[in-house]
Formats: C-alpha cells, structure tokens, sequence
C-alpha cells in the first residue's frame, strides 16, 4: 500500500471535471494538495513545467489536465487536440521522471480503444484495430501517455500508472450544447423546456445506443484506491459496470428535473456506436466498488447545474 497522507500530491488540471473531484477526495487524505492556475503555468511549456515542479516538489503527481470536447470539436480542431495532449503528457511524465516523483497517476480515456472493440472491453483491447476517426486525434495523445508511463517504468523504474476512465458525468461537466457529451445535453435540454414550458423535447438518434456512465465522485474514488494499491504496466480500466440506453436515460434526467412531456427522437442525428461498456473487472477484483447509482448521481448533478449561472439561461 502507498499512502498519500503527509504527501505533496499535485492536481494537475485541478479546475476540470475530473481534477477537481480528485482535489474534493484528496482532502480525507491528510495529504498536501498542490495545484497551478493555467495563468501561472501552461503545461504545454517543458520549461516551464520542468521549473515548476523543480521548485514544487510534489511527490505524487496525478495527471488530469487535457484539452478535451466532444466529437464536434475534435473534429473542427485536430491539431491542438493532438499537440496539446501530447505535449501536456509527454512534459508531465518527464518531469515527474527527473524530479523523482515517487507516483504518477494518467489519466486516459476509453474512447482509446478500436471502434469496434469487444463489449465489454477489456484492458487488452488497447491498439487491437482501428480508432473512431473523429476523436483519433485525442486518442493517440492518450495512447502515448498510457505508453509513455510503461516505457518510463521499464526504463527508468519510475511508478507511473495509467487509468482509463468510462463516460463521466458530474459537477464541473461540460453543458454547453455544441461540445457537450448526451447527459449534460440532456439535461440542460429537459431543464430549459421546463422554464419555457415546452412540451417535447429532441434526442439524438434512435434512443437504443447503450452508455455506461460513472460519477466523477465515484471515479476520483477509484483513483486514489489505484494510487495506493495499484504498481503496473498495464492501465486499469474504471466503470460502473452498468449500461442504459439513451432513451432510458432521458427519461430518468426528464423525472429527475421535473418534466414530464414528450420526448422525440431525431433519426436524423447520429447514433454513434451501438455499445460502450469497459471491462472493470480487474478493478473490482483489487476490491473496488463505485456507491453512486445513477439515479442519485443525476439528482446530485442536477442540484449542481442548478447552482451555475448556466442554468439560468
Ligand atoms: P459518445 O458516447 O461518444 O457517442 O458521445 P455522446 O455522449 O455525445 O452521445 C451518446 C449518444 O447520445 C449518441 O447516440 C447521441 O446521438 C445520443 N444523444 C441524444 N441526444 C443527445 C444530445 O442532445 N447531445 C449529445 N451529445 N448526444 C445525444
């Protein structure tokens, strides 16, 4: 076991979704939490990140930060979803290596797997086919830092691990329309046709695409258990290990806001792919269980939106 308590432990992407949820749950610790604002430190500058930690200290770094959207901006902006990531990767992991940080934690994603990958997918399904081409961009940045973290450990003996996250949803998500992933969408959709009175309300797709989603709460849960008992090569795949289809879950977030009109389902848009669902069985048999279901999470996030200026709108 690894024991954070008493430790420097930089956040790095401490305002995201992911990063802040980790902050949240670092505070029962004991441990020092380090952050930087992006104003203070661009973390695509090797310089730059190489001083800061040089003077910082942290002895555990847990690499959060990203630059990261929905298939739109993926698409629109390839060149700075591929350099970002791999610069913000490649300098984190470097720098880690040459100041003796004494863990490392990335964070990936599942979208890193082949589009056709097999349901649910386990961790060895990594670079077994072909990407989704829309987000291959982001993909390959996070597949090299899942690599970068093996190489540096057989190389230089460095404890770096990677995890991969299932679709999160929570406090700090994404809700702008454009960029947003379905649940935010959904939600910020259902909640502006309850203000306006509106009767029907538009979902992607055919509704049967089926989704696993887990909290961010329940994911920063999930990395500080790998932080301190998980040491390999391999990246840890972390889910809920429970799927709704799309249609099932509109109509949860519509009960959970408090609407109870039509929903309509636009052919017209993409379904994506039919499936997406991690093998956390490895996960689970190191003793893990999420606590948030779905139900209480939507509740929780809803509550939150409703605290942002955005839902005023
Ligand atoms: P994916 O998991 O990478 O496919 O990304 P999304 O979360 O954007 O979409 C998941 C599914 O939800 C797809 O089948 C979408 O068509 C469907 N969906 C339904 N309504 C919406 C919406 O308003 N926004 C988004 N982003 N997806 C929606």
């Amino acid at each position: 076991i690894f024991p954070l308590e008493g430790r420097r432990v930089w956040v790095a992407g401490h305002r995201g979704m992911v990063g802040s949820a980790v902050v949240r749950r670092l505070a029962r610790e004991g441990c020092e939490i380090l952050t930087v604002p992006r104003a203070e430190l661009d973390l695509r500058r090797q310089d730059d990140v190489e001083a800061w930690m040089a003077r910082m200290r942290p002895e555990v770094v847990v690499a959060a930060a990203a630059t990261v959207g929905g298939i739109l901006a993926n698409d629109t902006r390839p060149a700075e979803f591929i350099y970002d990531n791999l610069a913000i990767g490649t300098n984190l992991i470097e720098a880690s290596k040459r100041n003796g940080v004494a863990k490392l934690l990335y964070l990936s994603s599942s979208c890193v797997y082949p589009r056709l990958a097999p349901q649910p997918i386990p961790e060895s399904a990594l670079l077994g086919g072909p990407l989704e081409p829309t987000n291959q961009w982001y993909a390959i940045a996070k597949i090299a830092g899942i690599l970068l973290c093996q190489a540096y450990r057989r190389h230089n003996g460095c404890d770096f691990i990677a995890a991969m996250p299932t679709n999160l949803y929570g406090p700090g998500d994404n809700f702008d329309l454009a960029s947003s992933h379905v649940l935010p969408a959904l939600m910020r959709k259902l909640h502006e046709a309850k203000l306006a009175g509106r009767r029907t309300v538009e979902v992607w797709g055919s509704g049967r695409p089926l989704r696993e989603f887990l909290h961010v709460d329940d994911l920063a849960d999930g990395l500080v258990f790998l932080l301190n008992r998980y040491s390999g090569e391999e990246h840890v795949n972390v889910g809920s290990g429970s799927e709704v289809g799309i249609a099932e879950l509109a109509r949860l977030i519509a009960e959970v806001v408090g609407w109870d009109g039509e929903l309509v389902f636009d052919a017209g848009k993409p379904d994506g792919t039919p499936r997406k669902l991690l093998d956390s069985g490895r996960l689970t048999a190191m003793g893990w269980r999420p606590h948030i279901d779905l139900r209480a999470g939507l509740r929780q996030t809803y509550r939150w939106f409703l605290e942002q200026d955005i839902a005023a709108a």
